[in-house]
């Protein structure tokens, strides 16, 4: 184990770092693998002690939020509550309280979980990552981050230096639900959140992403492309949400639930979701 203090040490050490390496932050993901012998890697980097990945900040145009920032910071924080609403309501999901005291924004990206709740968050608000090694810092969105399975396009000498979250439009509204087998300290049998406008009674803007429908967190593409420019009404989308269930998730059987289960969810949460937001009547 080592223990960079810095993020220059940090990226002094990783610089010779093998694919084998483990980057260890609040360990909530990283405990359970070594305790399940899912990962046997030949050196661990210890990040908690580096302090300066850990802040949110203004910036211009948008938010930063340190990639050590845990979900219990993002809570406290009035800065990310006003500029990431819908993270904030996502952070507020994972876990107990001792998981949101350990459980940080870097790590919930780098596991890059199908099931992560803040995932889909995420890629509805726009993010971009932040890359850092020795090399140089590089950014990209985070719908191209994940690249599959639990798998993501980190080099081994990089580390996620912190995330990028985007002014959102005033008018936008957003929306997050998350079904779990109950209410508290359930990874997600289907997430899904969603932003949109509603521009003299048409829709504008709609972006949505699911967790847990597909081997990655996904955007709802299909839905997004259906709703855009058109006034909703609840057979449009009724429709949308069942045409997007079918092509953009991708759903198994696992321990969690099943393929037909999680396909038939996502297309009621997608549908509600909607429905509640575009202020239509009688929504569930
Ligand atoms: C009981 C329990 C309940 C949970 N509930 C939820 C839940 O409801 N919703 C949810 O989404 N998740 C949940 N999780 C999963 C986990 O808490 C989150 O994914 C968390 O955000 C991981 O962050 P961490 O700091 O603990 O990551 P770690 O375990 O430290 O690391 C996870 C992975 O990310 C990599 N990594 C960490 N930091 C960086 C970095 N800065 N740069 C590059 N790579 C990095 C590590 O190498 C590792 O591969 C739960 C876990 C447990 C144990």
């Amino acid at each position: 184990m080592q223990r960079p203090r810095t993020l220059e040490q940090a990226l002094e050490v990783l610089a010779r770092a093998t694919s084998s390496a483990r980057l260890l932050a609040g360990g909530t993901d990283l405990m359970v693998e070594f305790e399940t012998g899912r990962t046997h890697p030949d050196v661990v980097f210890d990040l908690w002690g580096v302090k300066e990945l850990r802040y949110v900040r203004a910036e211009n145009g948008g938010l930063r939020l340190g990639s050590l920032s845990t979900c219990r910071d993002l809570l406290d924080s009035a800065l990310a509550r006003e500029g990431a609403d819908l993270l904030v309501l996502a952070a507020d999901e994972v876990g107990a309280e001792q998981i949101k005291n350990r459980a940080t924004l870097g790590g919930n990206l780098g596991t890059a979980s199908p099931a992560s709740d803040l995932g889909p968050v995420l890629s509805v608000l726009r993010a971009r990552v932040r890359l850092v090694s020795l090399r140089g810092e590089r950014e990209v969105s985070v719908d191209d981050f994940w690249t599959g399975y639990r798998a993501t396009q980190r080099a081994n000498d990089e580390l996620i230096e912190s995330v990028f979250i985007p002014t959102c439009p005033r008018d936008e509204r957003r929306g997050f639900r998350k079904v779990g087998t109950r209410r508290a300290q359930s990874i997600s049998k289907v997430v899904v959140a969603m932003a949109l406008r509603v521009d003299g009674g048409v829709l504008q803007g709609v972006r949505s992403a699911a967790g847990s429908v597909a081997e990655r967190i996904v955007r709802l593409s299909t839905l997004e492309r259906a709703l855009d420019g058109q006034r909703p009404s609840r057979a449009l989308v009724s429709d949308a949400t069942r045409d997007s269930a079918r092509v953009d998730a991708r759903p198994i059987d696992d321990v969690r639930s099943t393929a037909r289960y999680r396909r038939a969810t996502l297309q009621r949460v997608a549908e509600g979701l909607i429905l509640d937001l575009a202020g239509i009547e009688g929504a569930h």
